[in-house]
């Protein structure tokens, strides 16, 4: 409600400004490097405020990255928000950004730009089941505010000269009041995030905390994966690093020919490729029981196996287990298939409880940013302020979206980032416009989107 307050208050002032015939107006002029989700609706925010703006991204088109989200239906927020479902060196840097455009900023932004939520389990998407109907209506915003968009736009060098910033490109030289790099991180490169603009930010003095791909499969050691491959299972997954237990989470497991992955696995999946980057150990306890304690379980097994019907020990266990999974838990846990079930010892049984409540696997990789959904690490939270996501070391320079030190869990937390942190770095990079003495005439040489010098 604040939020919407201060933005109509904005529209009020800034048309009273125009009006005036004794002062010149100058309103802010916005360049934002990369279109994807964070760009656009840093774009939008900072257009809506009154700037000028400019988006600028090497592709041939913007938000191609939305189109893929969550297997194109794109899950574009979650009802269960809170810091724990956000990641990097200072999660809580994200609070000061969702105070001003969270959640319920979100579901309105949508709605009034036409996206019928719908909600399944907390998870939001647009009720037309299309992502890229939610890249419609953010284009169509874009058209609607003037935003002039630069697709195919190669950057050569952003430079700060001394109140404005320059962004040589191979379509000509760009100068702007405020830039804000929404470049995205390294995950999924052929969407655009690619890392090429790095370079551009450390010119800045900016640094990174290491990159690695998040959201992604995990690769084990251990050989029976292999015969495995293709089973979905409900287990728990805890995560080991250096023997010491970082995370858990629940959900549909996949185990694949080289390890893990599905929700619970992408979940953990960040912690242990930071890990393996900084050369520790990593491993993965999977609890293919995780309604059961393991005494349940076991009086489970021993009833199961007694009873004296005449089972095998691959029939015992039929009804508990997915049929597919029983002999390769069976040959872990040392008992050939087709013993008789009540002559297997409770030895075995203990075994087998062992196998399949705590199924360890050493994690020797993960896969490639070209396969993740995000990249963990980024610009560090400490050079940018957490209210304005303006730069500490550069004036009017900002950050928004992935390219900053915060990924987010599965379930529509890196959207959500996006969408705030770009809406925020918009609406500060927009500031409130400039008065200056000169005549009024002139101002008819402002009203240019951005000044074009070259090209
Ligand atoms: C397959 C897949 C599915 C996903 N599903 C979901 C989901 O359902 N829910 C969810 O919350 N998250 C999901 N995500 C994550 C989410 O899409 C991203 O976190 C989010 O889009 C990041 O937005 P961004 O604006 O920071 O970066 P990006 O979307 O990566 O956009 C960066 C933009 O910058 C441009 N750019 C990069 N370098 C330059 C340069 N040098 N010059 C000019 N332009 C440049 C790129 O072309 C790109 O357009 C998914 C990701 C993937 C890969």
């Amino acid at each position: 409600m604040i939020l919407r307050l201060n933005l109509r208050f904005s529209y009020a002032k800034m048309s009273d400004m125009g009006t005036s015939k004794s002062k010149k107006i100058r309103w802010k002029k916005v360049i934002i490097i990369g279109g994807g989700a964070s760009g656009i609706t840093a774009a939008i925010s900072a257009a809506r405020m009154g700037a000028e703006v400019l988006l600028i991204d090497h592709m041939d088109r913007i938000g191609k990255k939305i189109l893929s989200t969550g297997n194109g239906k794109c899950n574009y927020t979650n009802r269960t928000q809170g810091v724990r479902f956000y990641r990097g060196e200072d999660p809580a840097f994200v609070l000061p950004v969702f105070r001003q455009f969270g959640f319920a900023e979100t579901i309105r932004f949508f709605h009034e730009l036409g996206i019928f939520p719908k909600e399944r389990d907390g998870y939001f998407y647009p009720a037309s089941g299309q992502a890229s109907s939610v890249l419609d209506v953010l284009m169509m915003e874009l058209r609607r505010l003037n935003v002039d968009v630069r697709t195919g736009c190669e950057i050569l060098s952003v430079r700060k000269k001394t109140h404005t910033f320059e962004i040589q490109t191979r379509q000509g030289t760009f100068v702007s009041d405020s830039c804000i790099f929404a470049c995205g991180g390294m995950a999924f490169p052929k969407s655009g995030s690619d890392g090429s603009a790095f370079p551009h930010i450390e010119a800045f003095g900016h640094t990174f905390t290491s990159l690695v791909p998040a959201l992604v499969q995990m690769k084990a050691k251990q050989s029976f994966f292999k015969s495995i491959a293709g089973i979905r299972a409900d287990s728990l997954v805890q995560l080991y690093i250096n023997d010491q237990m970082v995370c858990q989470d629940r959900g549909e497991l996949q185990l694949t020919k080289e390890g893990i992955s599905g929700i619970p696995a992408f979940q953990v999946s960040r912690y242990a490729a930071k890990a393996l980057a900084n050369k520790q150990t990593a491993a993965v306890r999977l609890d293919f029981m995780p309604d059961l304690s393991v005494r349940e379980l076991k009086r489970e097994l021993e009833e199961r196996f007694y009873r004296g019907d005449g089972k095998t020990a691959q029939e015992a266990l039929i009804g508990m287990i997915s049929k597919n999974l029983i002999p390769v838990f069976l040959k872990q846990s040392g008992i050939l298939l087709h013993h008789p079930a009540d002559q297997v010892s409770k030895k075995s049984l203990a075994a087998l409880t062992g196998t399949l409540k705590q199924t360890t696997a050493d994690i020797v990789d993960v896969e490639g940013f070209d396969r993740a959904q995000a990249c963990a690490g980024g610009v560090h939270t400490s050079e940018l302020s957490a209210h304005t996501l303006e730069s500490r070391l550069i004036c009017g320079l900002y950050f928004a979206g992935e390219v900053i030190d915060i990924d987010g869990m599965c379930g529509g937390y890196n959207l959500q980032w996006a969408w705030s942190s770009g809406y925020v770095a918009g609406m500060h990079a927009a500031g409130l416009p400039t008065e200056t003495t000169e005549s009024a005439n002139d101002a008819s040489d402002h009203t240019a989107l951005i000044r074009k010098q070259k090209g």
